[in-house]
């Protein structure tokens, strides 16, 4: 089982979770549990073009539809996961969970759009992410480049291996993302060593108080216009005011994601908007927008 796999590693108590389970072995019951009685389910956010409002993607969110508490975010679970190890077990499900779905889409004869998903440090360390995804899309059948892989800062500047990690995917035909941008570890040197694909800014840097303000607009600015330079398209995340979205078209940023525009939410909703005329743009993310 997952727990005697990883059983030695787990170190903590987790005081803060909100779920309530007191002790990590109940915690990871509770996990094994959930996984097997499928309670995992994913929430789709849109990502779109600043300019026209059209979506080019969406990002797979994990949620725990927990039979007492309801539906819980990844805020409550995904860091003892990652901190314990565990992780691996609930994104290779993730990453089947989102296959499963481009799948349905074929299936049903709608025209697919890429599907992101999260990759974390810990699942750098512990499988080998390149081969799992590549098993796992050839036994839906899906195209490559339609599932992106996110990985998140933090895993690049810990590891050396990250830098071949992305080369070996982008070898094998999928489109690779680095998620959280500026939160804290990287650097633009680093963005132009590792060469990935597309860069997720981190909504972090949106959100300077007032006294940073003039200093985080400067610092978008700046990676946006070096992205810009190497052709890298940028995704601002957690894009919520009308201000920021004339901001970011002012700097020359083209793709966002954020309750502004939409909110993460269930397939079925996202499904429903599919229908509507017009507002995916099948073209997805591109390194530089053409003017509509
Ligand atoms: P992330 O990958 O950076 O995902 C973006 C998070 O920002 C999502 O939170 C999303 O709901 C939130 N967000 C998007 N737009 C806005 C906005 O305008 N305002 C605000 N305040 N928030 C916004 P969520 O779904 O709670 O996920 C949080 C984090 O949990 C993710 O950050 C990711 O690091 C992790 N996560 C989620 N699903 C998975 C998963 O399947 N596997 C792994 N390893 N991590 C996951
Ligand atoms: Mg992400
Ligand atoms: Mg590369
Ligand atoms: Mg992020």
């Amino acid at each position: 089982t997952v727990k005697g796999t990883y059983a030695r590693r787990i170190a903590w108590y987790d005081r803060g979770m909100g779920l309530e389970l007191e002790q990590e072995p109940k915690m990871l019951a509770a996990i094994q549990r959930a996984l097997d009685q499928r309670e995992f389910v994913l929430y789709a956010q849109p990502k779109c073009n600043i300019r026209t409002g059209r979506i080019v993607g969406i990002e797979a969110l994990v949620r725990w539809n927990h039979p007492e508490k309801g539906l819980v975010g990844p805020g409550e679970f995904v860091p003892f996961l990652e901190r314990t190890g565990f992780i691996v077990y609930l994104d290779r499900y993730v990453w089947d969970m989102a296959c499963g779905l481009l799948a349905s889409w074929i299936a049903e004869g709608r025209h697919p759009i890429p599907v992101s998903v999260n990759v974390s440090r810990a699942d750098v360390r512990a499988i080998d992410v390149a081969d799992e995804l590549e098993r796992i899309v050839e036994r839906h059948g899906i195209e490559r480049r339609l599932l992106e892989v996110e990985i998140t800062e933090s895993a690049y500047a810990e590891d050396e291996c990250v830098t071949h990690l992305v080369d070996d995917l982008q070898r094998r035909g999928f489109t690779v993302l680095m998620d959280d941008f500026g939160s804290g570890y990287s650097s633009l040197n680093m963005l132009k060593s590792i060469g990935v694909d597309t860069l997720k800014i981190d909504m972090g840097l949106l959100r300077e108080d007032a006294d940073d303000a003039n200093r985080s607009e400067g610092i978008l600015e700046a990676v946006t216009s070096m992205a810009r330079l190497m052709d890298m398209p940028v995704i601002a995340e957690g894009v919520e005011t009308a201000e920021q979205v004339e901001f970011l078209k002012r700097i020359g940023c083209d793709y966002a994601q954020g309750f502004y525009f939409y909110r993460p939410m269930p397939q079925s909703e996202f499904e429903a908007l599919m229908e509507t005329e017009g507002l995916i743009d099948y073209r997805g993310v591109l390194p530089r927008v053409v003017d509509d």
